[in-house]
């Protein structure tokens, strides 16, 4: 096998892996970095001759790993794309979600190269797409090679895929974004047991130490109970969210509270995106039973879009609860323009329930200590951050010990560390070196090819 990471800074951002296996050119996945905006965010597709892929493989349909597709599969026409059956419902959703989002961002940024694509590309994505079901192989075959490919359930959000390729006898393992605890709408991962030649891994957490004493039950309840004081306060909260998975396991935790009654009514505001994607899961849950999420429940809590007359600095009218993205805070989303509503008074919570990068404003904002300044550099607004900042452990990513155990386990000649910061992917190499006869660990340099 041959891999060359194509995501340029490393770390979590614009996941592209590209790989050879004897004919085959392929990908597994095609993201866009969070962090940065115009081509910036791009994977170095320029290292790839044009039109060379065979085909592309989506693990989900998160933005870091769909987000540049069009992109994509313009350069590469020929190539066929792969993708669970629900991530092919979900993904045009997504991708003209971030077209408006360039197209608003063209002018407001200056940024000449946005949108990055149009719906016609979006459309060659639809066309060019299969949507596989899980634990169904399906093969190629090109000029006498062959390869078998079938995904498995990873948990994380719904559709997510570990990816089990085999070729000439040997078997190789992707993980994807991978969660292998149940969620309230979503059953853990279901991986295979096999032994695998190589196992590539995600190492999300792998800075993060095991949590013990708390247990997703308790730590929703946490959440509940903070929310429930706020509010009783006379205050709002702000839940930064991913519109895609969190949002609406988020709802589903609020909404199971208020039938057992241990929270009172109150105004609750989400972002649009996550409010369409409702209808797809819920589309998604009665085919599939794949996730277990019902569109009534965004009715029965009588959800609605952000009020477009909130600015910056502005306190809401009335106590509320906004879940709205994006998860880490990022800059020009709701979640950071309500932030900027929320955070100058102590009655108010500001609450994050997934990873966040230590480089985005919720990673900034959760160092910040408690009544310091905090600036909006881009709301050009500061405000000192007096309200109540918290985390809670609803991550839906696997801990690190859980992935680690998995991989070792399938008694591979590699493991190969993917979609972490430094110090992650540091943790999992020394995990890994100090076992007997331990497999043999690549953590990819961007752009660097190896061969395994
Ligand atoms: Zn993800
Ligand atoms: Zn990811």
């Amino acid at each position: 096998m041959q891999l060359t990471d194509l995501n340029p800074q490393g770390g979590i951002g614009a996941n592209a892996l590209h790989i050879r296996l004897g004919r085959f050119s392929f990908m597994i996945d095609a993201g866009l970095n969070p962090k940065f905006t115009g081509v910036k965010a791009l994977p170095e597709y320029n290292k790839l001759e044009d039109n060379s892929l065979d085909f592309i493989i989506l693990s989900h349909c998160h933005l870091d790993h769909l987000g540049s597709l069009p992109v994509l599969i313009k350069r590469h026409p020929r190539a066929l794309i792969l993708m669970s059956y629900p991530s092919k419902l979900i993904a045009p959703f997504m991708l003209r979600n971030s077209y408006n989002v360039m197209r608003k961002q063209r002018n407001e940024l200056k940024l000449s190269e946005y949108p990055l694509y149009n719906h016609k590309d979006i459309k060659r994505v639809i066309k060019k797409s299969l949507g596989l079901h899980f634990g169904q192989p399906r093969r190629f075959n090109l000029n006498g090679d062959r390869v078998d490919i079938t995904l498995f359930p990873a948990g994380h959000i719904v559709g997510a895929a570990g990816i089990c390729i085999l070729y000439n006898k040997s078997k190789y393992f992707f993980t994807g974004d991978v969660h292998f605890t149940p969620q309230k709408t979503l059953p853990a991962a279901k991986f295979p047991k096999d032994d695998f030649d190589t196992v590539i891994i995600e190492t999300t957490r792998g800075n993060s130490e095991r949590t013990i004493d708390k247990s997703r039950y308790r730590e929703e309840v946490r959440l509940l109970k903070s929310i429930a004081e706020i509010l009783g306060n006379g205050g709002s909260c702000l839940i930064p969210v991913f519109a895609l998975g969190r949002m609406q396991e988020i709802l589903t935790i609020i909404y199971q509270a208020r039938q057992n009654r241990s929270l009172s009514e109150f105004p609750i505001y989400c972002s649009g995106l996550g409010m369409e994607l409702a209808n797809v899961f819920d589309e998604i849950s009665r085919n599939t039973g794949l996730i277990d999420f019902n569109r009534n429940i965004l009715n029965k809590l009588a959800v609605k879009p952000i009020p477009s007359t909130l600015n910056f600095g502005q306190s809401p009218k009335r106590p509320s609860l906004f879940i709205v993205s994006s998860g880490m805070m990022i800059e020009n989303t709701p979640a950071y323009l309500i932030a900027s509503c929320l955070l100058s008074s102590s009655k108010n919570g500001i609450y994050f329930v997934g990873y966040c990068d230590p480089d985005t404003p919720g990673g900034k904002l959760l160092t910040t200590p408690r009544g310091m300044n905090f600036l909006f550099d881009k709301l050009d607004f500061i405000c000192p951050l007096n309200a109540q900042i918290e985390k809670y452990d609803l991550s839906s990513h696997a801990e690190r010990e859980d992935i680690l155990h998995y991989a070792v386990n399938r008694n591979p000649r590699n493991i190969v560390l993917t979609h972490g910061e430094c110090e992650a992917k540091d943790w999992f190499e020394k995990k890994i070196n100090s076992i007997p006869n331990a497999p043999k660990v690549l953590n990819p340099n961007p752009i660097k090819t190896y061969k395994l």
